[in-house]
């Protein structure tokens, strides 16, 4: 096979997190909220929930990619900027200077090739060049979004706000009456069992895909060692849950209740994890529609989180033929 797509969905209890934050009013940084829509007794109810950006896990499975990609012996093309973990992405013709080390080529095709050559992560994560009137994008070939509270925590979810201070009282840094030291702050905690979504397409990495006439066209000789980085990145983005804010200090306490990954020949996903028999719906939605597709999952008691994982990346990389 010369592609292979997945798709993961699962649930996953995260106590005391504040891996999304918004803007801070003076002292009081808040916790990411979003309307959520559910259908009861007839009708309709709007839930402002917890939530976790797909721009957030976006920022983590990049930052993942591009350490893999750099590791490998020899390793991989990232560029300037990606490689430090700054992914403005080709956005104008300053950043491309900065990231590549010349100027932009003047065709369009010239200049989605160049990118997709020099960094890995524009070629799997997309890009888009506007500068000049001039308008160059890459669709991402993986898709994330927003993690919100599964459909029967609703109700029950909370965001609590935590006081917190570095006051050194004694000490000569904190006069009487005068100076106060530093700030007491808040910072918004949310604890919830959240919805997971991500789905990975290789078809088109390391292809262009912006100009009609060259959309499909392979542009890079190490396409297997791309698509073995991706998968092993995502392998280590799931196991470590490597994305989110503020893990320093507010790391959370996660627990993964259930996960189920699909493999298949071409695009086919999971059911949304927002109801609790997203498993049994998968299995069903096989049975109907299939492309060589195969089913990973676990669920609490059941198997185990790492297996599905393991199990399911082994069978990617086995269809790609890649050792
Ligand atoms: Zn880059």
């Amino acid at each position: 096979m010369d592609e292979v797509f997945l798709s993961i969905r699962g649930r996953v209890l995260i106590n005391v997190e504040a891996l999304s934050m918004t803007e801070s009013v003076g002292n009081y940084v808040k916790h990411r909220r979003v309307p959520v829509i559910l259908q009861e007794e007839g009708g309709y109810s709007v839930y402002f929930v917890p939530a976790i950006s797909g721009e957030s896990i976006a920022h983590g499975y990049q930052e993942v990619l591009a350490q893999t990609a750099l590791n490998m012996n020899p390793p991989l093309p990232v560029c300037k900027l990606c490689s430090k973990g700054i992914f403005l992405k080709s956005t104008n013709e300053n950043v491309f200077k900065e990231a590549f080390g010349k100027s932009s080529p003047k065709d369009d095709n010239e200049l989605e090739k160049e990118i997709i050559k020099g960094c890995l992560v524009e070629d799997v994560g997309g890009f888009l060049y506007a500068h000049g009137g001039r308008n160059v994008k890459r669709t991402s070939n993986f898709y994330t979004g927003y993690m919100i509270p599964v459909r029967e925590s609703l109700q029950n979810v909370v965001i609590e706000p935590q006081l917190h201070t570095r006051y050194a009282l004694g000490t000569s840094f904190v006069k009487k009456g005068a100076e106060r030291g530093q700030m007491i702050y808040y910072v918004e905690l949310a604890s919830a069992p959240y919805v997971f979504s991500f789905d990975l397409d290789t078809k088109y990495i390391g292809k262009t895909t912006f100009t009609y006439q060259n959309a499909g066209k392979l542009v890079v000789n190490d396409r297997k060692m791309r698509l073995h980085v991706a998968l092993n990145a995502l392998k280590k983005f799931l196991l470590e849950m490597m994305f989110g804010a503020k893990k320093t200090r507010f790391l959370p306490i996660v627990d993964w209740e259930s996960i189920c990954i699909s493999v298949s020949d071409d695009v086919w996903t999971v059911p949304s994890p927002f109801t609790k028999d997203y498993i049994e719906r998968a299995k069903l939605k096989q049975e109907k529609v299939s492309y060589n597709t195969k089913l990973y999952s676990f669920e609490f008691g059941k198997g185990s989180f790492e297996d599905a994982v393991l199990n399911a990346i082994e069978d990617a990389k086995k269809r790609l033929d890649i050792i």
